[in-house]
């Protein structure tokens, strides 16, 4: 099962205490999809990973509010014209926070990869949502901010770049577009840079490309 438990932090951008649920701990006992999407037994953990401030729409992760977090003028600026408004109409959902944190990493000029990953897991609360057109919508984002981060020189670690890009294709392929999907999983191959460790990779890329599978396992 998954635990929550309520947390008190401080918004560095309004100044404002406010309380948010976090996981204390979780499981992954709802298998996994293809897109390397866990699933928890009970409770889902991903819209507690992300806290979002009611008073000006600041998201990020329980660390983003902490004194480590990166606020510059410019970023209080967006964070108030373009967070605050949606903040002040209620409470977010799980897709809407992770939206926020990605807006919040792009004004920081995090890596693409950061924000892929904030991306991707919006794509996955709006499964657990069960809205189809914001789904797909996220997983498009996602699947460009991750290749954004290939083609840069080193935005994504050696051993990592055959897992993302079939992901990449993996999205695509999620997103109905099967000729994007297909380039993708064609291109693992001559990404994969340790053969015995990484056959796995090349495995599922050919599984999703010819007979493609929702689950691992
Ligand atoms: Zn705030």
């Amino acid at each position: 099962m998954t635990t929550l438990q309520s947390i008190e932090l401080r918004c560095p951008v309004c100044e404002s205490a406010f309380r948010s649920q976090a996981v204390v701990s979780t499981n992954s006992f709802g298998g996994k999809r293809t897109d390397f999407h866990e699933r928890a037994a009970g409770t889902q953990p991903l819209p507690y990973l992300i806290h979002t401030c009611a008073g000006c729409g600041y998201s990020g992760a329980e660390r983003d509010f902490t004194e480590e977090a990166d606020v510059s003028p410019v970023l209080k600026e967006r964070v108030m014209s373009e967070l605050a408004p949606v903040a002040m109409t209620g409470a977010l959902t799980g897709s809407e926070k992770y939206e926020a944190a990605a807006k919040v990493a792009e004004w920081q000029s995090l890596e693409p990869r950061h924000v892929a990953d904030l991306l991707l897991r919006a794509a996955w609360c709006c499964v657990d949502e069960g809205d189809i057109e914001a789904e797909r919508y996220f997983r498009r984002k996602a699947a460009w901010k991750f290749e954004e981060s290939l083609e840069s020189y080193d935005g994504v670690q050696r051993e990592e770049r055959a897992v993302l890009t079939y992901l990449v294709g993996e999205l695509w392929r999620r997103t109905g577009d099967t000729a994007k999907a297909r380039t993708w999983f064609d291109r693992v191959d001559q990404e994969v840079d340790d053969l015995h460790g990484q056959q796995w990779v090349i495995d599922a890329a050919r599984q999703q490309r010819e007979c493609p599978r929702e689950w691992f396992g």
